[in-house]
């Protein structure tokens, strides 16, 4: 080894626990890749290759036509009479990414053909292909809509998605579905907090009413406290799980189109509109958290036989002052906690916003001697042992 060249010394074990433990480092849940590095290479592969054979082969791929009617001219045969079979695309048939596919005998005295869909019905009574509204699904988990599926079909050389209506009804076939799993989890994950308690007292039984520490957060459509859109959230703190969410939406527009909004027509068209208007919230984005606070406090004995106490606040005690004030659980007080986690966040950029501060003013520097690396006069925030 060349004498200028330093020998790479891996992490000291107590250092990699650390970092484990801080759930920053790269090494936090990454157990299971660890385990598969230990195994050869080799021995990865012929894993993957039986599981292969044993999995039946399903989903979808894609795949080039020209590939595809090749291998099928020059290796199957016709069930009939032997003869060679060419594939093609049924252009009037196609529906968004399905397409409808023809097998047909080359031999002309025999001309048996065989026709197919590329994809599966969604249910045996629905007209709506599986892959079309897996595409509508994979567009809202990324936040986008049709125009973005269009351009990556453009660019993937495949058939264009289906159009705007069947595009919605696939969105709205997928909110449905989506809001029955969500209460069903939901219910779930309250039942599991409040067993969870039941097994710490045996005095506790399913119809009791029992304290779990939650803490509370909102989350917006867009950044920057505009948005029109946004949910509010109770995570307990025993399981980590999701208990309750409340959407809340400022605009609705299907009452926007509406200019005189006291008009007896106005009226008698939002009665039959009401049960499905998404406008549930006047006031600011802001005060979206605070009001969607009080909604979930004031639900959670009704709805999980649960007390959500103590509080266990974000740094922001907005949505908690108002909590109090409500006083969900009438003589029960709500306790606070802080969250060391938004503690150690905030100060942290206070302090760094300090240094940055007083970058170069070297006797700044040394009266925050404790926090900044000393020999460095323009500063870095360290951890003191
Ligand atoms: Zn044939
Ligand atoms: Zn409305």
């Amino acid at each position: 080894m060349p004498k200028n060249k330093k020998r790479k010394r891996s992490m000291p074990d107590d250092a990699k626990h650390h970092l484990k433990a801080s759930m920053k480092g790269s090494w936090y849940n990454q157990e299971d890749k660890q385990d598969q590095r230990g195994t050869s290479v080799s021995s990865r592969k012929i894993q993957t290759e039986t599981e292969y054979l044993q999995e039946e082969n399903r989903g979808n791929i894609i795949m080039d036509l020209d590939i595809l009617n090749s291998q099928i001219g020059e290796h199957t045969c016709c069930s009939k009479c032997y003869g060679k079979m060419n594939l093609s695309v049924i252009p009037s048939k196609q529906n968004g990414l399905c397409s409808s596919l023809l097998l047909k005998c080359q031999n002309v005295q025999c001309n048996h053909t065989s026709e197919f869909f590329t994809s599966k019905l969604c249910t045996s009574s629905s007209h709506s292909f599986e892959v079309n509204r897996s595409v509508v699904l994979g567009m809202r988990l990324i936040g986008k809509g049709r125009n973005a599926a269009s351009k990556f079909c453009a660019a993937m050389n495949l058939p264009q998605p289906v159009s705007a209506t069947p595009y919605s009804d696939h969105t709205r076939h997928i909110t449905e579905k989506t809001k029955i799993v969500l209460l069903q989890e939901l219910l779930n994950a309250g039942k599991r907090g409040h067993t969870l308690k039941e097994s710490e007292d045996e005095n506790l039984c399913p119809e009791s009413v029992v304290d779990c520490g939650v803490t509370i957060d909102g989350s917006w459509l867009n950044r920057g406290l505009s948005s029109r859109h946004g949910f509010v959230t109770v995570i307990s703190i025993d399981t980590g799980e999701v208990l309750d969410v409340h959407y809340m939406c400022s605009v609705c527009p299907e009452c926007s189109k509406w200019e005189d909004k006291t008009s007896p027509e106005y009226l008698e068209w939002f009665l039959s509109h009401e049960s499905e208007c998404m406008l549930n919230h006047d006031g600011s984005a802001q005060s979206m958290e605070t009001e969607g606070a009080s909604i979930l406090f004031n639900r959670s004995v009704q709805k999980y036989n649960m007390r959500y106490n103590p509080f266990i606040g974000d740094g922001d005690s907005k949505a908690f002052l108002r909590v109090l004030r409500d006083k969900p659980y009438g003589d029960i007080e709500i306790q606070k906690e802080e969250c060391v986690g938004h503690i150690q966040k905030r100060m942290g950029t206070r302090l760094r916003n300090l240094i940055t501060k007083y970058k170069g003013n070297f006797s700044v520097n040394q009266a925050m001697g404790l926090l900044v690396k000393s020999g460095r006069p323009n500063g870095s925030l360290m951890t003191i042992k």
